[in-house]
């Protein structure tokens, strides 16, 4: 199936999304709505996203926009039309009768309903439409979302369903998951009830929001807005709708059943407009107290707000066996979610699906969950949950397993796809090494890096990793969220608490000694980002042979903003790629001064279309849209030989003081300005200093090494100030920066 036109009828949330996300891959789409002003504003919604559905705004020359009135002939020429609009099958049903009634004969027609089964969808259909109907579940936000949800059943055509599982695949970068007719399909019939339990099980257990959120979140793999703030982020009433339909659709004596309601609380908070983010607030609003922001929680025994109280479980790893084992009230409720959640989903293999394995999966894509039940379940272990869950008799999937007293169930991961993902092919590889922050791999002919620190923040043993791991072709990749957070600031204030700044320069220099080997060394290196590439992780992304990058990816050095300069090798790296411009052939300053302003005001890309043009990505790049496809890619790419290290160092020609006193004066103007503060001024002037090369002119040579000693001089008189110090530990309470 060749799709070269979509048509969209609905403008709305997922309406909006999936065109943006269509037009990232070049296809011609047309949005329809009730009135023309209402997909032009799903338009004008689309450029103004955040963080953005496009990956550069050009894309948007893909979209048109109408009314389904005057525009409906455009489902002529389409070959799939997708239906977004509201969740109500009177509508939807008018909406097909129009739409079968015009469409061409081969083209494909889907719903992008949440709850309602396709059988309601599609009971008004004729068999010949049926064949080329079925749900196309899409997530919000579309462009970020991995998972897609395909719902079809007998009526379907196989081959048509491949091949829009194959287009969805390729051309969307999703993670399609083909499921039965049932309701939810399988992401939101687990993630849902998950998020019921979670909430019904806090008032239970006498746990404040807060706290529900910081065990219902990164201490169990699950994204830290928890269940409340996550909430709050879908809309309550959103989330009330959906599970009112659950409530319909599902069996009087489905376990979901004893959660659906939730908390009386919520009906209270819809009609006060307390609707979550969107409205004036949810379980967490922001109030002003004095002038300034205070967030506040709510209390569920006196539903009155109450500033937020910071819970620290002490956790930095995820590890399921310990959390649940805790003697604490945190153990108590996390054994008591956790274990419900496993004793659901196993129940419902193989009613919902076949492969338990996809379960996972649509948590994973679906939800951002590191692990799935099933996984949880395994990384639990087997014999310490049957100990303690109690009667399992009824669930054919456990008492098979505990039967026949099995250890190690779990088989092949990412199911759904037929690539070679970093977690298909973990259970294969030789593990070769592994300390706190990373661990290598061998597979085949070459090794892999996988960071697995909080965000890949990086230290003294993410470089070790590094270093070590270069004896063969290496590849630096990872399953999680972010590539890298960059440095880990912790670890850094640490050192400087203790006031050992000469461990912070040690480290520092092993950073820059790791990185120039990455670039230097005998054999071919390349990253494959997906995420955020900021600070150090972009240093390391810099100063590989080559990368293969996601198309969500953020990326930048950003050091700035902690009163820092890269001192990895950024500000050299990048000065380098902007010395070969043809502009710096004929102005000797070009290059510093766009570097300046780059690093200087903390630029980030938020696509590799944005990035290349800050030349945070050179030629030697390929973008990938299906992250699965990272590994694949860049393993063709050392296979067919096609990447070779870096041979000579650079040597640059700066004109020193010469452009400094350029800088210097955009430095007084914005301080005039009041734009930057005494600090700001402070930090520029070190980024000056480095970015002009220090003590030099334009008759002599600056080495590679040189600037390494540049970044690292600045870097050092930096951490030791009050200031920077007052910032890096500002942005690691609020996660904001501070202006001083
Ligand atoms: P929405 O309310 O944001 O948008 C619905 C749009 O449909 C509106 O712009 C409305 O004007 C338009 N509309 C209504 N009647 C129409 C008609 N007869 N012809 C053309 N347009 C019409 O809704 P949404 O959140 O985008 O949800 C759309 C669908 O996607 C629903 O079926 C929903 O269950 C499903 N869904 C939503 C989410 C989510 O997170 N919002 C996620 C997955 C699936």
């Amino acid at each position: 199936m060749n799709i070269k036109k979509v048509v969209i009828i609905g403008s709305g949330t997922m309406g909006s999304g999936i065109a943006a996300h269509l037009c990232n891959a070049d296809i011609p789409v047309v949005l329809l709505d009730l009135k023309t002003e209402i997909s032009e504003k799903a338009k004008e919604r689309i450029l103004k996203s955040r963080p953005p559905l496009l990956f550069e705004k050009d894309k948007i020359k893909s979209l048109k926009v109408g009314n389904i009135s005057e525009d409906f002939d455009n489902v002529s020429d389409a070959d799939w039309i997708i239906e977004a609009v509201v969740e109500r099958i009177d509508i939807k049903h008018d909406i097909y009768k129009k739409i079968f009634k015009k469409r061409k004969k081969d083209s494909i027609v889907s719903s992008n309903t949440s709850t309602i089964p396709l059988k309601v969808l599609s009971e008004k259909s004729s068999p010949e439409d049926k064949k080329d109907f079925c749900i196309t579940h899409f997530f919000n936000p579309v462009r970020y979302m991995g998972l897609l949800e395909i719902v079809r059943d007998k009526s379907n055509d196989p081959n048509k369903i491949d091949s829009l599982k194959k287009f969805c695949e390729e051309k969307l970068g999703k993670g399609v998951i083909i499921c039965g007719d049932t309701p939810g399909f399988l992401g939101n019939r687990i993630g849902v009830y998950a998020m019921q339990v979670a909430m019904t099980e806090a008032v239970k257990m006498d746990l404040s929001v807060e706290e529900a959120d910081a065990v219902f979140g990164r201490p169990m793999g699950i994204p830290k807005t928890g269940v409340f703030a996550l909430y709050d982020l879908i809309g309550i009433d959103l989330m009330s709708d959906v599970l009112k339909s659950f409530q319909k659709e599902l069996s009087k004596e489905d376990e979901f059943q004893k959660v659906v309601e939730g908390l009386p609380i919520i009906k209270k908070l819809i009609t006060t407009g307390y609707t979550g983010r969107k409205g004036k607030g949810g379980f967490y609003r922001m109030n002003k107290f004095e002038n300034k922001k205070v967030l506040e929680a709510l209390d569920l025994k006196t539903n009155k707000y109450f500033p937020v109280k910071k819970i620290d479980l002490k956790i930095d790893k995820i590890n399921l066996l310990n959390l649940v084992n805790r003697d604490d009230k945190y153990g108590k409720y996390a054994w008591s979610v956790i274990s419900k959640i496993i004793l659901y989903s196993s129940s419902l293999v193989p009613a919902i699906t076949d492969e338990y394995n996809d379960i996972d999966e649509a948590l994973r894509l679906g939800f951002n969950w590191s692990m799935g039940p099933f996984e949880m379940l395994e990384s639990i272990g087997l014999d310490f949950f049957f100990s303690k869950v109690g009667d399992i008799n009824d669930n054919k999937f456990l008492k098979n397993l505990k039967d026949k007293k099995v250890h190690n169930f779990y088989d092949e991961r990412q199911k759904y796809t037929n690539l070679q993902t970093l977690g298909k092919i973990k259970k294969t590889v030789i593990k070769l090494d592994k300390n706190n922050s990373a661990e290598i791999f061998r597979f085949k002919d070459f090794n892999i890096v996988e960071f697995n620190t909080k965000a890949n923040a990086l230290d003294y043993d993410s470089m070790d990793a590094l270093k070590n791991a270069t004896d063969k072709p290496l590849i630096i990749i990872n399953e999680s969220m972010q590539f890298s957070a960059g440095v880990n600031l912790n670890y850094v204030m640490e050192f400087i608490k203790n006031k050992e700044s000469r461990s912070v320069e040690k480290f520092i220099k092993y950073f820059q000694e790791t990185c120039k080997h990455l670039k230097y060394c005998k054999y071919p290196v390349i990253s494959a980002p997906s995420g955020l590439a900021l600070g150090g992780g972009e240093e390391v992304v810099l100063q590989s042979n080559y990368v293969v990058t996601h198309t969500n990816i953020v990326m930048g050095l950003v050091e700035t903003i902690v009163g820092l300069v890269p001192a990895g090798g950024g500000c050299k790296e990048l000065l380098w790629r902007w010395s070969q411009t043809s502009e710096s052939k004929s102005d000797p300053d070009y290059a510093s001064l766009k570097v300046f302003d780059i690093i200087g005001y903390a630029k980030t890309a938020s696509s590799p279309q944005e990035a290349k043009p800050l030349l945070f990505l050179d030629d030697n790049h390929k973008v990938i849209i299906n992250r699965n496809e990272l590994l694949p890619a860049a393993r063709k790419l050392l296979n067919n030989k096609l990447i070779m290290s870096s041979s000579n160092e650079c040597k640059f020609k700066l004109s020193g003081k010469n452009v400094r006193e350029k800088m210097h004066k955009i430095l007084e103007e914005l301080y005039n300005d009041k734009k930057i503060l005494d600090h700001g001024m402070e930090v520029g002037k070190e980024l000056a200093y480095v970015l002009s090369g220090g003590d030099t002119d334009l008759n002599k040579e600056v080495t590679e090494d040189q600037m390494y000693k540049l970044e690292l001089n600045s870097f050092m008189k930096l951490v030791e100030n009050k200031k920077t110090q007052d910032r890096i530990i500002h942005t690691l309470k609020t996660g904001k920066p501070l202006i001083n």
